[in-house]
C-alpha cells in the first residue's frame, strides 16, 4: 500500500488518497458523481441509523416522494427555483432509439420528447409542498413531520469526494405547521438535533449559528447552520435547517381552516445533512497514517491480530480469542479477528491503522504465557499490556475514553484557530499567516461581506446563536456593530 502524502505537505492531496486507499470511496466514470465502497458504506449506514433513531424520537416519520419534479412545479417557488436552476439536471426525452446512420449507436428519439420537462430534484420543497396540499385541510391536519432519505442532484462545477458531488445522498426533512413560532420552534430543534449528533456521534465540535442574507438556503426566510472546522482550518457546512415562514405554501396554495375558523397558509421548515458528514468526520480526525473513526460510527471497534509463527500457536491463539471475541460482542462491541495467514503483522497493523478501528488487539505466545494481551489505540498511538481477565470491562470503558478524548482533542483544536480580531489588516495577516475562524464585527451589509469575500475568499461562515453582545465597529465601513460573526475560508 502507497504511503499517504502528508497533511503538512499538501492537505487536499492527503484527503483524496486517503478516501481512496481507506476503501470509502472512489471517483467513478460520471463527472462529479462517486461510487461509495462497502467500508464508507458502512459508516454512512451507522450515522443514518443514529440520526433516523433521533428523528423519529422527535416526532417524525420517513415516507418518500419522486425523484423528478415536473418544471411548472420546479418554478411555482420563484426565489427556490431561481436559486437552483443553474445546477439542474433536466430531463426530455423519455426514449432512445437506433442511430439510422449507424446501427451500433443509440440515439435520443426525437418523437419521444415530453410534453413537460421534468427536473431531477436538487431538493424536494416542490413536489413535497405540491403533496402537501392535498394533505392539509385542517387545523387537526397539521403538524406534519416527515422526512426523506434519499440521492439528489446538483449539477456541481468543482466536486471532491464526499464534500461535494454532483449526485449526493441525504435526509430532508420536510414539516408543515399552523403558526410561526412552531415552525421556528422545529427549525431550532433540528439545528440542535444535528449539533448532537455531530458532536457526540462524529466527536466533530460545531458553532451553531444562522447564515447571512447573501448565504441563506433559496426560498428561506432564515437559514441556521452548523458549521465545523477542519484540520487546514478551513469550515465545512455540516448541516442546515431553514425556516421557510409561508412561502411554499403560498406558491402551493397549502391552507388550512385554523381554529377559529379562519383561513390560513401553512408554516414550513426544511433540514437536511448528506454525504458529506462524511468528509467532515474524515478531514477533522484523521492523521498520515490514515483514519481515525470515533468508536461509535467505527464499523469495526476491535481488531484482533494473532501473532504466531505455525499452526499449533496459531491454534492456541485461536482459542482464547474467540473467548474474547465472544464476551467483547456480549457487550455489544464489534470485533474482527484476523487470523489470515496471507499477510504478516505488520501489515495488519498499517491495513487497520489506515482504516482508523479504534482499538488493536495483539496477542502472541509470549501473552498466552503470561494471560495478556497488548492494547494499541488508534487516536493516540500508544500501546499498553493488559491482563486478560476483565478484558471486555476494561475495552468498553476504554472504547468510550477515546470517543471523549478524540472530541477533546478537535475541540481544543478549534478553540486554538478562533481568533478575535479588531481591524482589517488583523484580519488579513491571521487569515493568511494562522487561517481558522477569525471572530470580528461587521456592519450586517452584504457590500461589506461581498467586499470581504473578493479580497480574502473568507465568508461569514455564521452569526454564532450562543453570541455576547459586544460593542464594536466593523472591519472595513467602520459602522458601529453589536456583535461578532464568525469568518473563514470554507469548503
Ligand atoms: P441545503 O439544502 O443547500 O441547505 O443543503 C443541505 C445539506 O446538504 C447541507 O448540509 C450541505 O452541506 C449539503 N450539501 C449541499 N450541496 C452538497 C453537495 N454537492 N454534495 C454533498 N453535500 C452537499
Amino acid at each position: 500500500m502507497a504511503k499517504l502524502t502528508a497533511r503538512s505537505e499538501d492537505y487536499s492531496k492527503w484527503y483524496n488518497e486517503l478516501v481512496v486507499q481507506a476503501d470509502l470511496a472512489e471517483n467513478s466514470g460520471v463527472r462529479g458523481c462517486m461510487v461509495i465502497k462497502p467500508y464508507g458504506y458502512a459508516i454512512w449506514e451507522k450515522m443514518k441509523e443514529e440520526l433516523d433513531r433521533k428523528f423519529k424520537e422527535t416526532g417524525h416519520q420517513n415516507a418518500y416522494f419522486p425523484l423528478f419534479v415536473p418544471k411548472s412545479l420546479f418554478e411555482a417557488e420563484e426565489k427556490n427555483a431561481e436559486g437552483f436552476a443553474k445546477e439542474c439536471a433536466v430531463v426530455t426525452h423519455y426514449r432512445l432509439k437506433t442511430d439510422p446512420n449507424n446501427p451500433q449507436k443509440l440515439i435520443v428519439d426525437p418523437d419521444a420528447k415530453l410534453e413537460e420537462e421534468l427536473i431531477v430534484r436538487p431538493t424536494s420543497e416542490a413536489i413535497i409542498w405540491s403533496t402537501y396540499k392535498n394533505w392539509v385541510q385542517s387545523y387537526r391536519d397539521l403538524p406534519i413531520l416527515i422526512n426523506q432519505w434519499a440521492n439528489v442532484v446538483r449539477w456541481e462545477m468543482r466536486t471532491r469526494l464526499f464534500l461535494r458531488t454532483t449526485e449526493f445522498l441525504w435526509q430532508e426533512g420536510h414539516t408543515a405547521h399552523a403558526t410561526s413560532a412552531e415552525a421556528v420552534e422545529e427549525t431550532e430543534k433540528m439545528i440542535h438535533v444535528y449539533a448532537n449528533f455531530v458532536q457526540n456521534f462524529m466527536a466533530v465540535p460545531v458553532i451553531k449559528g444562522l447564515k447571512t442574507d447573501s448565504e441563506k438556503f433559496a426560498g428561506a426566510e432564515e437559514t441556521y447552520c452548523i458549521e465545523a472546522m477542519m484540520q487546514d482550518g478551513k469550515a465545512l457546512q455540516a448541516g442546515t435547517s431553514h425556516f421557510l415562514a409561508q412561502n411554499f405554501a403560498k406558491a402551493f396554495d397549502v391552507k388550512f381552516t385554523n381554529k377559529e375558523g379562519k383561513i390560513e397558509y401553512a408554516w414550513a421548515t426544511s433540514w437536511g445533512v448528506s454525504t458529506r458528514l462524511m468528509g467532515a468526520l474524515i478531514m477533522a480526525h484523521s492523521d498520515d497514517k490514515g483514519l481515525v473513526l470515533p468508536p461509535l460510527l467505527a464499523p469495526i471497534q476491535v481488531v484482533i491480530v494473532p501473532i504466531f509463527r505455525n499452526e499449533e500457536q496459531l491454534a492456541e491463539i485461536d482459542n482464547v480469542v474467540f473467548d474474547i471475541k465472544a464476551k467483547l460482542e456480549s457487550k455489544g462491541i464489534s470485533v474482527k479477528y484476523d487470523n489470515d495467514d496471507q499477510n504478516k503483522p505488520g501489515w495488519k497493523f498499517a491495513e487497520y491503522e489506515l482504516k482508523g478501528v479504534p482499538i488493536r488487539l495483539a496477542i502472541g505466545p509470549k501473552d498466552l504465557e503470561n494471560k495478556s494481551v497488548e492494547v494499541a489505540r488508534r487516536d493516540n498511538l500508544t500501546k499498553e499490556v493488559q491482563p486478560l481477565e476483565n478484558l471486555d470491562t476494561y475495552i468498553d470503558e476504554l472504547l468510550k475514553t477515546i470517543q471523549t478524548d478524540i472530541y477533546t482533542k478537535a475541540k481544543d483544536f478549534q478553540q486554538d484557530n478562533i481568533t478575535k480580531v479588531d481591524t482589517y489588516e488583523e484580519f488579513k495577516k491571521v487569515l493568511q499567516e494562522k487561517g481558522g475562524f477569525i471572530s470580528a464585527h461587521w456592519d450586517g451589509t452584504p457590500e461589506e461581506e461581498e467586499k470581504i469575500k473578493q479580497d480574502t475568499k473568507a465568508t461569514i461562515r455564521c452569526i454564532p446563536l450562543e453570541n455576547p453582545l459586544e460593542d464594536g465597529v466593523s472591519l472595513i465601513s467602520g459602522k458601529k456593530s453589536i456583535q461578532r460573526v464568525i469568518f473563514a475560508k470554507s469548503y
